[in-house]
């Protein structure tokens, strides 16, 4: 691998540079230096079309690519539109890894997620327990996508010998979400849910499933400097995965968010409503071992997260993927 590629005068192509992780690398990658950065909205370019995605590389020129661009949202949203969390995140990795690959890029970085692991793999899960069983279904769709995109990597640096590199976070939260009630994660779906419920003295708030999910939460900064990090110094070709290396329930999760935003009601869980996977705690040893550490705990991304709503929710009326 080339090692000169990522320096402060790279041109780095950050795919889904306005959603909250792209964004979130962005400012990332400003703050440490790195002035030059390409970004293309998905109305500039729509990633999940080939011929357009190998021109942008061709004319384009990147040194190095970070594959932030996915459809992404909550457990609703994926079990209502499984077929396009497929289809759109596969089309959207191949084309740009590809394309990056055709045209001599040295250095990418693939997001993934932990839901490639399977429903009931041993916890807390390390990389190796990858397809040992049957992912969760209600974001089975997304599930398979993002293990092929990181196989993509996998397999080009085995064949082609690219130093592509693959990061599968626990869930993220943080500055730049979607806060739509229904498609959201549940970072954002409860902070607007227990937000309203404030601000129109609700008697009560609902929370989905049973409480008894648990649940691991990265803040995005913290995920955008663990990126940067690893773009700089790692160089093996397993992916890795990215978290605090704890996790919480649901309940504690709904309490911490209440007393953040500063709800008084009562909190009920609608038992009807899916938990999805019982448990994704992630292994860290991997990226410890590596030198990266979580930032931020729990309890102040949360505070930063309300506070960024607070600031900027009125924007928030459409939208849904960060490609
Ligand atoms: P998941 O990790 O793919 O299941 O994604 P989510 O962030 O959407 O959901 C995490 C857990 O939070 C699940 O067990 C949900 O049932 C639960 N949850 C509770 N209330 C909410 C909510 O208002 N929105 C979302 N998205 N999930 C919620």
């Amino acid at each position: 691998m080339n090692d000169t590629v990522m320096n402060l005068n790279s041109r780095i192509y950050i795919a889904g540079h306005r959603g909250m992780v792209g964004s979130a690398i962005e400012r990332c990658l400003r703050a440490n230096g790195y002035h030059n950065i390409l970004g293309r909205t998905s109305g500039e370019l729509d990633l999940r079309e080939q011929r357009k995605v190998f021109e942008f590389f061709r004319k384009e020129k990147p040194d190095a690519v970070i594959l932030a661009a996915a459809k992404v949202g909550g457990i609703m949203a994926n079990m209502s539109a499984p077929a396009e969390f497929l289809y759109d995140n596969l089309m959207i990795e191949s084309n740009i890894i590809h394309s990056a690959y055709k045209n001599k890029v040295q250095k990418l970085l693939f997001l993934g997620s932990s839901c490639i692991y399977p429903r009931l793999s041993p916890q807390p899960m390390k990389e190796e327990y990858l397809m040992d069983g049957k992912v969760e279904p209600t974001n089975e769709g997304y599930a398979v996508a993002k293990i092929a995109g990181m196989k993509l990597c996998e397999m080009y640096n085995r064949q082609y010998g690219t130093g592509y590199i693959s990061v599968m976070p626990c869930n993220l939260y943080g500055k730049g979400d979607d806060f739509d009630p229904v498609r959201s994660h549940v970072v954002p779906g409860l902070i607007r849910k227990f937000h309203e419920a404030k601000v129109t003295d609700a008697a009560e708030v609902i929370v989905w499933g049973t409480g008894k999910a648990r649940r691991e939460l990265l803040y995005t900064d913290d995920l955008a400097e663990a990126c940067l990090f690893l773009l700089q110094t790692y160089s093996g070709n397993g992916f890795l995965n990215v978290g605090m290396g704890m996790d919480v329930t649901i309940a504690e999760l709904a309490e911490m968010i209440k007393e953040v935003v500063g709800y008084q009601g009562k909190v009920t869980f609608d038992k009807t409503k899916p938990d999805g996977m019982p448990q994704k705690l992630l292994d860290v040893t991997r990226l410890e071992e590596a030198g990266w550490h979580y930032k931020t705990e729990l309890k102040d991304g949360l505070r930063q997260t309300y506070q960024w709503y607070l600031d900027n929710y009125n924007l928030f009326n459409g939208g849904g993927t960060n490609a």
